[in-house]
């Protein structure tokens, strides 16, 4: 088969059709990951996305599940590209191109009742070693933290004064900065050493501070003011990616306090900029790191909460609005999209815009 007649063949196939052969059930674009071990409570909401359109899926959670028919059918029956290709051959004989023969071995396969689904087994679970305990760690982060300079009259506020973030939020949301990287570097290795501070997520395999090109912090504060956790941004826009996020779980949505248990509404919005944006127009916002990074177990800190979900105008944003959306229906949140509804409005947001830009930021 040439690879015009593969990609001919492959678009022909229904993925969903592929997955319900196989003894996955697709209900409205999604089904349960192939490896519900991975997942709370077995990935009793699926978190895996089938786009019928594009012939594609993907879990929300596994980077390894994700791919097209052929990868759908290696996955769920264990078998390699050929195998997979061979079988979809068998099952859809009258799809395949004239030019190409159905190969016999398959085809027989495919008139023998279908086997179950082989599963792979799970990757085994590597348990990181454990250099120094959860707590100390949890230190370690904070005295970092506490070395950092507040924003004002540096580089960083004139980049926070441009996307119109003020002194009132920086000093509410404790912003820092890295103003002398050199001194910084120094100090923490005197005091904790390499290999504890490359344990701890802040030095790179080279032993220095991960920070040199991310001199904006913004701590993840919370409901007491304190903190562990932090992202990073880049303020020179040819920096790519933009943000750094400590490596390790996020623990909780960016400015957590906003969800305080008592009723009302909220907006969640992706990344700390436009959450800071939310906060200086003195609306209430939470911020998530992306779209794929919203975690089921904060689903009971939006307890009394009605949500409007407001993820970057794009592609990724609207299905991962469409994802959370239903995460939060299926926990008995409401929640709505942020402008859904009004896109007649000249108000509204543009295409690929973000919250900062919406109210008028610059990049
Ligand atoms: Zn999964």
């Amino acid at each position: 088969m040439t690879n015009e007649e593969l990609k001919q063949f492959k678009a022909s196939i229904s993925i969903t059709a592929v997955a319900q052969l196989l003894g996955v059930q697709v209900v409205r674009g999604k089904c349960r990951c192939f490896f519900p071990q991975r997942h709370v409570h077995g990935d009793r909401t699926p978190s895996v996305s089938v786009s019928e359109e594009h012939g594609y899926f993907r879990c929300w959670v596994c980077d390894d599940v994700r791919g097209d028919v052929i990868s759908m059918v290696q996955l769920l029956r264990d078998c390699s590209f050929v195998e997979a290709l061979d079988w979809l051959m068998a099952q859809f004989p009258f799809l395949v191109p004239k030019t190409v023969k159905i190969p016999t071995a398959s085809a027989s396969t495919g008139a023998k009742p279908r086997p179950a689904p082989v599963m792979p087994p799970p990757p085994p679970v590597e348990k990181p070693k454990e250099l120094i305990p959860e707590d100390e760690r949890k230190k370690i982060i904070l005295s970092f933290l506490k070395r950092l300079s507040p924003v004002d009259n540096t580089p960083a506020a004139a980049w926070l004064a441009r996307r119109r973030i003020y002194k009132p939020v920086w000093d509410k949301m404790l912003l820092r900065t890295i103003v002398n990287y050199g001194d910084l570097n120094r100090q923490l290795r005197d005091e904790f050493g390499e290999e504890v501070l490359k344990y701890v997520g802040l030095y790179n395999e080279k032993g220095n501070l991960r920070y040199y090109r991310y001199p904006l912090i913004f701590p993840y504060l919370d409901p007491q003011r304190r903190s562990w956790y932090f992202q990073a941004r880049a303020i020179d826009s040819s920096v790519t990616p933009k943000e750094m996020l400590l490596r390790g779980t996020v623990p909780f949505p960016y400015n957590v306090s906003a969800l305080d248990g008592k009723q009302g509404w909220v907006y969640l919005c992706e990344g700390c900029v436009d959450t800071l944006t939310f906060i200086g127009q003195k609306i209430n916002a939470v911020g998530i790191p992306g779209v794929r990074s919203f975690k089921v177990e904060w689903l009971n800190l939006f307890k009394n909460k009605s949500v409007v979900l407001c993820l970057d105008h794009d592609e990724a944003g609207r299905s991962g609005m469409e994802y959370i959306g239903k995460l939060f229906s299926q926990a008995g949140i409401r929640s709505i999209v942020l402008g859904e509804g009004l896109e007649h409005l000249p108000s509204a947001m543009k295409e690929g815009e973000d919250i900062n830009d919406w109210f008028g930021g610059k990049k």
